[in-house]
């Protein structure tokens, strides 16, 4: 029987340190651990990958100090549009959904889409409407409302001329990672997308291979940053697409994609495992919120250090 193991991580942000207050640095080490213990509550009694990583992404999004369900950033109408993924490394199934208002738990309707349809990708309406025929819980949009988003969300709307219409900035989104004992991979991610957006737009987060990807044998990726760079770098593919085509041990495949993420001017970063468990968390922004655990690495979560390179462990 194989180890298992999970990361998480709770968005690259600008926050920088020092910046945090030692409470809130406190409480969100807190969150990134329960939704660590999630996971490996799952995992540690021989449970799917898959089942673990929603259940860290669904803990994150129940936290309001995370970007993703309550907690999620507010559009450019004062309202909160999410996002979700969901994939599979056994099965490369996977399950996406965006544009939703109302449904509580985003990435349980990305697991709905993957179980239970033979479609992909939903949105809008429709995909509310998926979540409903499903039973999933449904919420006003202001249950994902807090006064900390809105304060962020005043801010950047005064700094923009001429507002939602900037990538980049105010970023934040949950996501993890997961190999299990018996050797699936699997990798979901979850957000409210970019503080102040407009026009529909939709991130990383829902896109597989971009936000999201899992392939057995290979390794699961979730990204967090400026979406539409990660978009433009297929960021979650092009790791796993290094390690798979040209071998690359996962740590190389890491550092060669965040650097041409931010080649191009691109500011975030991303948490990978592969089929041996080994953990990448490169980020190149000011912090980023990460965590992950084994049994033989033991539970870890960070906010800062590393700012430049690869995470503590390769
Ligand atoms: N990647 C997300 C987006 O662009 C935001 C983030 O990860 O911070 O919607």
């Amino acid at each position: 029987m194989n180890n298992y193991t999970i990361a998480i991580h709770g968005g690259a942000g600008t926050v920088k340190f020092g910046e945090l207050s030692p409470a809130k640095e406190a409480l969100v080490q807190v969150g990134l651990e329960e939704a660590l213990q999630a996971g490996r509550h799952i995992l540690e009694n021989g449970g799917a990958a898959l089942d673990a990583v929603q259940a860290a992404v669904r803990s994150l999004e129940d936290n309001p100090l995370f970007n993703a369900g309550r907690g999620s950033v507010l559009n450019y109408d004062g309202g909160h549009d999410l996002e979700a993924s969901i994939m599979c490394g056994n099965t490369l199934k996977a399950g996406a959904a965006t544009g939703l208002r109302t449904v509580k738990n985003p990435v349980l309707l990305a697991r709905a889409v993957m179980d239970t349809t033979g479609f992909v990708f939903v949105n809008g309406e429709g995909a509310e409407a998926l979540a409903r025929e499903r039973g999933l819980e449904i919420v006003a949009n202001d249950y994902f409302f807090t006064e900390e988003r809105r304060g962020e969300w005043a801010k950047k709307r005064e700094k923009e001329g001429e507002p939602g219409e900037a990538a980049g900035g105010g970023f934040g989104t949950v996501g993890a990672v997961a190999l299990d004992v018996h050797g699936n991979l699997a990798a979901a991610t979850s957000t409210g997308g970019l503080t102040n957006k407009r026009y529909g737009r939709i991130g990383d987060t829902p896109l597989i291979g971009c936000g999201t990807y899992a392939r057995n044998g290979v390794c699961a990726v979730s990204g967090t940053g400026d979406g539409e760079f990660m978009i433009r770098t297929v960021v979650a593919y092009d790791v796993a697409c290094l390690v798979e085509y040209k071998g690359l041990p996962l740590a190389e495949a890491c550092r060669l994609v965040s650097e041409k993420f931010r080649g191009i001017g691109g500011e975030g970063g991303l948490i990978a495992v592969d089929a041996a468990g080994n953990v990448a968390m490169p980020y190149n922004s000011p912090s980023m919120y990460r965590g992950y655990c084994s049994p033989e690495k033991g539970l870890y979560v960070a906010i800062f250090e590393d700012q430049l390179g690869l995470g503590p462990v390769g």
